[in-house]
């Protein structure tokens, strides 16, 4: 059992394209909607939750019919411009259901860098928060990938989850993806691999060696999971990774069970 867990208030939860996306590169609608009842109960007991959602690239290059991958830069920004609408919508419409509004938060590096653009990002989402709007954010990637050197200003949505995190004092940060949790070895090609409850520290080695593979619409693999856990135990944050597929495994973690992988000192 894993006592701490449970008197989490502040909470930001992270759900990756894996998860979110189903393989036809549209919404994934039954993982969607469990993630907003369970998020609309965990509002109703009072817990404040924050959700950084991904999906609006892979969704865009849909609706887009950029089928064929790698997309351009211009693509992708155009992908994730028309995704972040339908994105919102389809969560807006979802909410729906419990009469919670959301409100949509675009993330670019410069808005951390900068205290004063950093503390207006921060007291938005507290005011969206004591108004009782779910606020979702993602990165702002229709005009954040640099053209000219190709780069994202964050690596991918692992990371920006965690700036928000720190930023918003979040008692725990639950990241939801397509895998049960971190493995001693990879589960796909040694079916002795276990899945590790509780880490303390991430070895340098692990990390090193970690996969950076994704599925299509993804980005970072297991690498950015690690790096992104190494980054919360430094700065004293606990973090879940867990299966996102169903959502409702968030009860499961709230109520200290071990399910998933907890990173915590
Ligand atoms: N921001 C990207 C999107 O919404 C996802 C980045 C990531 O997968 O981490 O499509």
């Amino acid at each position: 059992m894993r006592k701490d867990i449970q008197k989490a208030t502040v909470i930001v939860v992270k759900i990756g394209t894996s998860a979110l996306i189903s393989a036809d590169g549209t919404i994934n609608y039954s993982v969607m909607q469990q993630l907003v009842f369970v998020i609309a109960e965990l509002m109703r007991q009072k817990k404040q939750v924050i959700l950084v959602s991904s999906g609006a690239v892979a969704i865009g290059r849909t609706q887009l019919g950029f089928a064929e991958a790698p997309l351009t830069v211009s693509q992708q920004k155009a992908s994730a411009a028309v995704g972040q609408t339908l994105l919102i919508q389809a969560y807006q419409e979802a909410f729906d259901d419990y009469g919670k509004q959301v409100g949509q938060l675009l993330l670019t590096r410069d808005i951390l860098d900068f205290s004063e653009s950093r503390q207006t990002f921060a007291e938005t989402i507290k005011q969206l928060l004591a108004s009782g709007v779910v606020p979702i954010i993602n990165e702002n990637d229709a005009v954040s990938i640099d053209e000219v050197h190709q780069q994202r200003q964050f690596e991918d949505n692992d990371e920006v989850a965690l700036n928000v995190s720190l930023l918003m004092k979040a008692d725990l940060f639950i990241m939801l993806s397509d895998v049960e949790g971190l493995y001693s070895d990879n589960p796909v090609h040694n079916e002795d691999a276990e899945l590790l409850q509780h880490l303390r520290e991430v070895d340098s080695q692990l990390l090193a060696s970690s996969s950076t593979q994704s599925g299509p619409y993804s980005r970072g693999g297991i690498h950015s999971k690690l790096k992104t856990a190494d980054a919360a135990l430094s700065a004293g944050l606990s973090m879940v990774l867990a299966n996102g597929k169903e959502p409702t495994v968030i009860f499961n973690i709230l109520k200290g069970e071990e399910v998933g992988t907890l990173f915590q000192k």
